[in-house]
């Protein structure tokens, strides 16, 4: 008799000891399954905060990080929040760049707060990235049917061919004191550009014929030209190009 009670007491010791490794064990591998799930979660609205981000960009909207932290935070709930420190603001998009040029690149980072964690002191860093080339069109074969042309946004023709020559942006050089009296396409003055911040102190000038800036610097974004892909029906008051059209 005394010996089962020995026992039943020693099954108790290894029980209480045991018990709390095994539920601190049970929610380290929650924790880490949680873990897996939000950083899905981020990743996946963080890439629709950066197409819809791209879409307003080639509209002429600057992006604005901040938006893109309010489409992420939006689809966390109430208890995603709290696993993360500091909640939405926790959130931090600084390491994005969104300045205007070709592509977007949104970059979240934040720490998770595992709930194994009794101490409150583990922080498990987190940091994902999305690159979008700003919005150009529909990609081939978005539509089913349909004759898909290129045009440029302030163009009037439209091009069947990608690589029409008159697609091209032709780049010539200037200096200060010619560019005052330069011309472009439509016969008005060629103005500062504001993304490169051109002045007439710069040595060297750029200019294209149916811009109406200058420019400091051959790899401004303002002489980028950036060429869609839309249908042919979306287009009815464009004629055809000179070159390629048909
Ligand atoms: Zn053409
Ligand atoms: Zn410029």
């Amino acid at each position: 008799m005394e010996c089962r009670r020995v026992y039943k007491g020693s099954l108790t010791v290894e029980a209480a000891l045991i018990l709390p490794l095994f539920m601190t064990g049970l929610l380290t591998l929650v924790s880490s399954l949680y873990i897996c799930l939000l950083s899905q979660k981020i990743q996946a609205s963080l890439h629709l905060a950066a197409q819809s981000m791209a879409i307003s960009a080639s509209e002429g909207r600057i992006p604005d990080t901040g938006d893109a932290r309010d489409m992420v935070a939006d689809s966390l709930s109430d208890s995603d929040l709290k696993f993360i420190e500091d909640g939405i603001n926790g959130l931090d998009m600084s390491g994005s760049a969104v300045d205007g040029s070709e592509y977007l690149s949104l970059v979240v980072s934040c720490s998770f707060v595992p709930f194994s964690d009794a101490l409150g002191i583990i922080r498990v860093p987190f940091s994902r990235k999305c690159l979008t080339h700003i919005w150009t069109g529909y990609g081939r074969g978005y539509f089913a049917g349909g004759e898909y042309v290129y045009i440029t946004k302030d163009g009037e023709v439209y091009h069947t061919d990608r690589n029409c020559s008159h697609l091209r942006l032709s780049v010539e050089t200037t200096s200060p004191d010619e560019v005052g009296s330069l011309r472009n396409s439509s016969g008005s003055r060629y103005r500062p550009c504001e993304h490169c911040h051109a002045h007439l102190s710069d040595k060297t000038l750029f200019v294209t014929p149916d811009g109406d800036r200058y420019h400091n610097t051959i790899t401004c974004s303002g002489l980028k030209r950036t060429v869609y892909a839309v249908r042919k029906s979306e287009v009815p008051d464009r004629r055809p190009c000179s070159r390629c059209g048909r």
